[in-house]
């Protein structure tokens, strides 16, 4: 005896169905979405045809084969020379590539670093993102975690306790520009200049600023982490500040150094100078629009409305009876950690006690007041 089968449009409403389910649950749990760090504030519905097409930017992006047009590098070209001059990358001595996030970026970096400096030790601060411990683990990179202060940020005269006890080994130092619970900045001038007055032979410094390096830049007085001010690379997520429906990133370094390592043969003849071979070619057309939509000015408006939010959520807590903080020019807020229920529901990100919402592009000061009501409801 055979089994029943369902009509085939029975079955066809089925997984729809489950679809739609999904895609309410996802709905719904967008307006308590104020613990990660994403933005929202996006429309990027002209791009859906292109999902009709597969798009693949793999290898170099600057390596166009005229016989293959599935790609998007044109587009992402043009995304790299605006993030180039953001984060003051020379005119004549710029590279880098769409990445599938901050991580890849950081990964990519300290194998560029490594290429460069075969016995390097791996300096980073107990704040930093995690995706720096998997990237040194994954390039068996020795390392020496550095202290961080109460707010996050590098204690930087541990760093150079630090470097002194390895002081005969070239050093790769990665400033987090924005770290995951505080939102710290490490100040790469000062690094630079331990990094100097160190005895060590040779050193490089990551800028790992996945999701406060395009806010940095729009800082005044400016406070020193990008390429201009001793960064050899540096690396941002796309689906943070930019805001993207896909995960991804951008990771820039100097020509001449990423250079020299395909010089030394580390790569083969074909032009595939990325982690990942085939890439997205979706994500950097993302990023173009949102480069077109916002422009300039559009990204420092942005920037500085999320701060504003940030000061005002700040003080509601507070006000509220909470203790509660926030780095000069953050966009996350910091307090004690609330009932579970209200991390539950608010998606509150939660370390030693202390959770974090941050007031990303889109963030609203109704749902900021929404989440304080809640918070002296429940307390
Ligand atoms: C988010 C983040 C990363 C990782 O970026 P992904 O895009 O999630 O891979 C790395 N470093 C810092 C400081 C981050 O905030």
């Amino acid at each position: 005896m055979t089994a029943p089968t369902k009509p085939a449009e029975a079955v066809q409403l089925d997984y729809l169905h489950r679809l739609q389910q999904y895609l309410d649950v996802v709905d719904q749990s967008i307006p308590h979405s104020i613990g990660f760090p994403a933005s929202v504030d996006f429309d990027y519905s002209a791009l859906y045809p292109f999902f009709g097409y597969m798009l693949n930017n793999v290898g170099d992006p600057y390596d166009e084969d005229p016989l293959y047009l599935a790609h998007t590098k044109p587009f992402e070209q043009e995304v790299i020379t605006f993030f180039a001059d953001l984060f003051r990358l020379p005119q004549d001595d710029r590279w880098g590539y769409v990445t599938n996030g901050g991580s890849e970026g950081n990964l990519y970096a300290l194998y560029l670093a490594r290429e460069l400096h075969s016995k390097a030790r791996l300096y980073y601060s107990d704040a930093a993102h995690y995706s720096v411990d998997k990237a040194a683990s994954m390039l068996r990179l020795p390392v020496s975690k550095v202290c961080a202060t109460s707010t996050g940020e590098m204690d930087y005269d541990d760093l150079q306790r630090q470097l002194a006890k390895h002081s005969t080994k070239p050093a790769i130092v990665v400033a987090t520009i924005g770290t995951t619970m505080t939102e710290a900045r490490d100040n790469v001038a000062t690094i630079k200049t331990q990094l100097e007055a160190s005895k060590v032979p040779a050193y490089y410094i990551h800028s790992d600023a996945a999701l406060a390096g395009i806010p940095s830049a729009f800082l005044e007085p400016h406070l020193p982490f990008d390429i201009a001010d001793g960064a050899d690379s540096i690396s941002i997520s796309g689906h943070k500040f930019i805001g993207s429906p896909i995960p991804s990133g951008l990771v820039l370094t100097r020509k001449s150094l990423h250079g020299r390592v395909s010089r030394d043969g580390m790569y083969t003849g074909a032009a595939d100078t990325t982690i990942s071979g085939s890439r997205n070619g979706h994500a950097p057309l993302f990023m173009w629009y949102a480069i077109k939509r916002w422009g300039l000015e559009g990204f420092r408006r942005r920037a500085l409305d999320s701060m504003q939010l940030a000061t005002y959520a700040c003080e509601r807590i507070q006000n509220a009876g909470h203790d509660a903080w926030r780095n000069p020019h953050a966009m996350s807020v910091i307090f004690k950690t609330p009932h579970d229920s209200i991390v539950r529901t608010w998606q509150l990100a939660t370390h030693d006690g202390w959770s974090h919402i941050i007031c990303m592009p889109g963030i609203t000061r109704a749902q900021i007041d929404a989440f304080v009501a809640d918070l002296t409801a429940k307390s």
